[in-house]
C-alpha cells in the first residue's frame, strides 16, 4: 500500500486557517483597525463599500513598513510584536499571532501601501491566493493603506455564507465602535459607499462615548474611577434613569480590549439592583486595567474571551466600583464599599 499523506500547499492551509480569524467582512475589520492603532497612528479612516464585500480598506499615518516587512506582513505567524513565549504574558499591542494579514491575504485580493519616514519611497504590492503579483516603489505618505478586494472570491461556499449587507454593516460598525471607544484619542472615520457615516474627532472617553451614542448622555454619565495594586477600572456608566428596554450599548475592554463577559455583566447589574427596572438595560463603557500576567487572552483567536487569573476578585471589584459611583442615585443609605 502507498502512502497517503500529504503536506497541503501553503495557500490551501492559508485558506482554512483563515477561517478562524477571518469569519466576515467585521472579523478582516477589526484586524486592520488594531493593526492601525498598534503601528501608532493617531488618525485612521476606515472605507468600506457593499458592506464590506467589494472592498475594506484602512488608511493609517502610522510608523509604516520598510520594503521587505511590507513582504514579509503577509507570512503566517510574521510578526513584530512578539518574540518569544514570555512576551505573550506582557502583551501591551491589540496583534500579537501574526496571522490577520496571512489570512487576509488568502481571502481577498489585497493591495498595500506603505512609507516609513525615513524611506523616500513608499512599497506598492498587490496580492491574490497568497501570492505576490505585483511590487513596485510608490509615492506613498508616511502610514500604511490596506485595501482588501472581492473577501472570498476564491472561496464561494464562504461567500455564500455572508449575510445581508444591512447585517453585515452592523457587524462592521459594531466593531469600529469598539475600537473607537478604547482609543478616543485617536481620530476615526468610516465612509461606506462614499458618505461619511463617523467623523470621530480626536477628544475624551466622555466625548467619544456622546459622539456614538447621542448629546442626550451629555448629562447623564456618571463615572466610575477605582484603583488598587491589583487593578483599576475607569470608565462611564449611565445614569439609571437612561437604563433602555433593548440590551444596547454595554462595553467592557480589559486592557483596552473589548470582551464579552457575561459574567462581568452580571456584576454590573447586580450593582444596578432596586435603582432600574427589571429587565431594562443601562449603558456601561468600563475598562478594567490589569497587569496582562493575569489574563490569558489567547483563549480564542479573536480575543474576545479572555481568562483571568482570578475572576472572583475582578468580579468584586466591578460590582463595588460600579455600587461605589451610583451610591448618590440609592434611596436607601449605602455602606462604605471597601476597595
Ligand atoms: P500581528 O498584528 O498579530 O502582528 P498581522 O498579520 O496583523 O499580525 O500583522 C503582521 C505585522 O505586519 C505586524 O506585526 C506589523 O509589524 C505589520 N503591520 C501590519 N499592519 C500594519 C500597519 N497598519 N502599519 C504598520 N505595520 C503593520
Ligand atoms: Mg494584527
Amino acid at each position: 500500500m502507498p502512502d497517503i499523506i500529504q503536506l497541503l500547499p501553503d495557500n490551501i492551509a492559508n485558506q482554512i486557517a483563515a477561517g478562524e480569524v477571518i469569519q466576515r467582512p467585521a472579523s478582516a475589520v477589526k484586524e486592520l483597525l488594531e493593526n492601525a492603532v498598534d503601528a501608532g497612528a493617531t488618525e485612521i479612516r476606515l472605507i468600506i463599500q457593499d458592506a464590506g464585500k467589494q472592498l475594506i480598506q484602512v488608511i493609517d499615518n502610522g510608523k509604516g513598513m520598510s520594503e521587505t516587512d511590507a513582504r514579509m506582513c503577509f507570512e503566517r505567524h510574521a510578526t513584530s510584536k512578539i518574540r518569544n513565549i514570555d512576551d505573550l504574558f506582557h502583551i501591551r499591542t491589540m496583534g500579537f499571532r501574526g496571522e490577520a494579514l496571512a489570512s487576509i491575504a488568502a481571502v481577498a485580493q489585497v493591495v498595500l501601501k506603505s512609507r516609513r519616514e525615513i524611506d523616500e519611497a513608499g512599497t506598492y504590492i498587490e496580492i491574490e491566493n497568497s501570492t505576490v503579483i505585483k511590487q513596485e516603489p510608490v509615492a506613498s505618505p508616511v502610514g500604511t493603506s490596506i485595501a482588501m478586494k472581492n473577501l472570498f472570491f476564491n472561496i464561494p461556499a464562504r461567500r455564500n455564507f455572508l449575510k445581508s449587507n444591512p447585517a453585515e454593516n452592523r457587524h462592521i460598525v459594531d466593531e469600529f465602535i469598539r475600537v473607537a471607544l478604547s482609543f478616543p484619542e485617536l481620530f476615526f472615520s468610516l465612509t461606506s459607499n462614499g458618505t461619511e457615516m463617523f467623523h470621530l474627532e480626536k477628544g475624551t472617553l466622555k466625548q467619544r462615548i456622546v459622539q456614538l451614542f447621542g448629546n442626550s448622555y451629555n448629562s447623564k454619565l456618571v463615572t466610575v474611577q477605582e484603583k488598587t495594586d491589583y487593578l483599576n477600572i475607569h470608565g462611564f456608566v449611565g445614569k439609571p434613569d437612561t437604563a433602555k428596554k433593548t440590551r444596547g450599548d454595554q462595553y467592557f475592554f480589559v486592557n483596552n480590549r473589548f470582551i464579552r463577559s457575561p459574567y462581568l455583566n452580571h456584576a454590573l447589574m447586580s450593582a444596578y439592583q432596586d435603582l432600574i427596572a427589571p429587565d431594562s438595560f443601562p449603558l456601561y463603557v468600563l475598562f478594567i486595567d490589569l497587569d496582562p500576567a493575569q489574563v490569558d487572552i489567547n483563549v480564542h483567536p479573536t480575543k474576545q474571551e479572555i481568562k483571568f487569573e482570578d475572576e472572583k476578585i475582578v468580579y468584586a471589584f466591578v460590582q463595588a466600583a460600579v455600587k461605589h459611583a451610583l451610591a448618590q442615585f440609592s434611596i436607601t443609605p449605602t455602606l462604605e464599599f471597601d476597595l
